[in-house]
C-alpha cells in the first residue's frame, strides 16, 4: 500500500514514510491510494481490541517495514479499555477517554509513538519532537512519547493559560519530556515551533520532527474504533448506527469517514461543532474559508482553520459529494451548558463540554436506527464547567489521578525559541 499526497505533487511513500515525514513535501496531507474493502467476517471474529485493530490496519502496512511487527505495536498501544455506554436501547456513547490522559487523543498519540519508536531504532536515529499545546494535544503526545528511547519532546504551553490539571499533564513527566511555560499565549508558542522549524542548523542538530493531528499515524488508529463501534452496535441491535463526533481538526471524523469507505457498517456521520463552524458554512455556501479560532467552552475543538480539512476535500471531489456525505450541527456555548445538565437529569450521565456538542446534536435528528455519540474526554477533566451544572465533584478516573500526584518538571521561558535549545 502506498501513500500520496492530497496535493498530488509528492512521490507516494510506505506508510511508515508517511509517518516519519509528518507532512508530504508539496505541503499536502497524506491519503492511502485506494480503501481497502474489510470482511466484516474476519472483524467480528477477533478476540480483542488489538487484534480488530490489526486487521483493520493490516492492509496499509503490506509491503511496510513494520508489518511484521505491526500486531504487538496494536497490542501495545490500546491497552486501556473502550466502553460503549447505553443510555437506552438506541442511543449509546463511545467512550474514548480511558487512556493515560483521559481523551481520545491517546489513541492517535501512542500507535503514532510507539511506530516512530520502531522505525527510529532500525535506522539507528534520534529525534526531538515539538509541540505547541493549549491543552490536550501536548499531555497525550507527552504521555506517549515518555521514556522512549531515541526521542525527546519539548512541550511549550502558555504560562497560566491551561487549566491547573492540563498543567499537570504537560509537567509531569521528567526524564525525555521537556515542559516550557512561555510568558506568552498559545500563538506566541505556535510561532516558537514554526520558527525552530525554519532555521535549518538546529532541525538538523537536533533531528526536529512533529506530532500534529496531521500525521497518518495518528489518523489511522481513529478508522480502528469507528469500525469496532458500527461492528458492535450491529452486532447487538441488528442496525447500522449513525456516529456522531464532536470535532475541531476534523481528524477524528475523518478517521470515521475512512472507515466508512472501508465498508464499516456506518449508516452516517454527523459532525458537531462548536461556535467554529467553518465546516459547517462550506457545506451550506460552498466556500471554504480559514476563520480565527473563537474560544468556545469546548476548548479542544476551537479550530478556525481544520488541518484535516483537506483530507475531507479530497475523499469527496467536490463540494456536491462533500455535501451529500457530510452533515454538520454548529452548537453554542449555551446550549453546551443546557446539554449538559439535561444529560445529567434525564439519563443520569456526566459528560464533557465536548462531548455535549454531539448529544444536542443527537437530539436534533430525526433518526429511527441506533445513533453513537463519540465521548472525546472525561468530564474530570473539565471540572470547572461540569460539576457546578451536576452539583457534585466528579470522581477522577485513576489514570489521571496518578498523574495529578505526581511532582511537577517544568521550565518558564520567555518567547524566544532558543531558549528551547
Ligand atoms: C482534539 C479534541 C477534539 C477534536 O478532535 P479533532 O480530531 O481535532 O476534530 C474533540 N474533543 C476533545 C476532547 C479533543 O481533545
Amino acid at each position: 500500500m502506498k501513500f500520496v499526497s492530497t496535493r498530488g505533487n509528492a512521490p507516494a511513500v510506505s506508510a511508515s514514510e508517511a509517518i516519519l515525514q509528518g507532512l508530504a513535501p508539496d505541503g499536502g496531507l497524506y491519503v492511502p491510494t485506494y480503501f481497502p474493502q474489510l470482511e466484516m467476517r474476519i472483524l467480528a471474529n477477533t478476540s480483542s481490541y488489538g487484534e480488530l485493530a490489526y486487521e483493520v490496519l493490516a492492509p496499509f502496512f503490506e509491503g511496510d517495514v513494520l508489518e511484521g511487527e505491526l500486531a504487538e505495536i496494536c497490542m501495545e498501544a490500546f491497552d486501556f479499555p473502550l466502553p460503549i455506554h447505553w443510555h437506552n436501547a438506541k442511543e449509546a456513547v463511545l467512550e474514548l477517554y480511558w487512556g493515560p490522559t483521559a481523551a481520545f487523543k491517546d489513541f492517535g498519540a501512542r500507535f503514532l509513538a510507539i511506530a516512530m519508536q520502531r522505525l527510529l531504532q532500525k535506522r539507528d536515529q534520534k529525534l526531538t519532537i515539538l509541540v505547541a499545546t493549549s491543552g490536550d494535544t501536548g499531555g497525550a503526545v507527552a504521555a506517549a512519547f515518555h521514556q522512549r528511547a531515541g526521542i525527546g519532546v519539548k512541550v511549550l504551553y502558555p504560562q497560566g493559560k491551561v487549566s491547573q490539571r492540563q498543567e499537570k499533564q504537560l509537567t509531569c513527566w521528567g526524564d525525555n519530556i521537556e515542559a516550557y511555560s512561555v510568558d506568552g499565549v498559545f500563538d506566541d508558542c505556535q510561532k516558537m515551533v514554526k520558527e525552530a522549524f525554519m532555521d535549518s542548523s538546529l532541525v538538523e542538530e537536533w533531528g526536529l520532527s512533529s506530532a500534529n493531528s496531521i500525521n497518518l499515524g495518528r489518523l489511522l488508529p481513529q478508522v480502528v474504533y469507528a469500525f469496532y463501534t458500527a461492528l458492535e452496535v450491529f452486532h447487538q441491535t441488528g442496525a447500522v448506527p449513525t456516529l456522531i463526533v464532536p470535532s475541531g481538526n476534523v481528524g477524528n471524523s475523518c478517521g470515521t469517514y475512512w472507515a466508512k469507505e472501508m465498508g464499516a457498517p456506518i449508516k452516517q456521520i454527523v459532525l458537531a461543532l462548536n461556535a467554529n463552524r467553518s465546516v459547517l458554512d462550506y457545506i451550506e455556501n460552498g466556500q471554504f474559508e480559514k476563520r480565527n479560532s473563537i474560544a468556545t467552552l469546548a476548548n479542544a475543538m476551537d479550530v478556525g482553520n481544520p488541518s484535516n480539512m483537506e483530507r475531507l476535500m479530497h475523499l469527496y471531489n467536490g463540494w456536491e459529494a462533500f455535501k451529500s456525505e457530510v452533515s454538520a450541527y454548529s452548537v453554542s456555548d449555551e446550549l453546551i451548558l443546557e446539554t449538559i445538565a439535561k444529560v445529567w437529569h434525564e439519563k443520569n450521565y456526566v459528560i464533557c463540554p465536548h462531548t455535549a456538542t454531539g448529544e444536542y446534536v443527537r437530539g436534533q435528528l430525526t433518526e429511527e436506527g441506533p445513533t453513537v455519540v463519540y465521548a472525546t474526554a472525561h468530564p474530570a477533566k473539565f471540572e470547572t464547567i461540569v460539576e457546578p451544572i451536576v452539583g457534585h465533584s466528579i470522581p477522577i478516573p485513576p489514570q489521571l489521578a496518578l498523574l495529578l500526584d505526581k511532582e511537577s518538571y517544568v521550565k518558564n521561558i520567555g518567547v524566544n525559541y532558543k531558549e528551547l535549545f
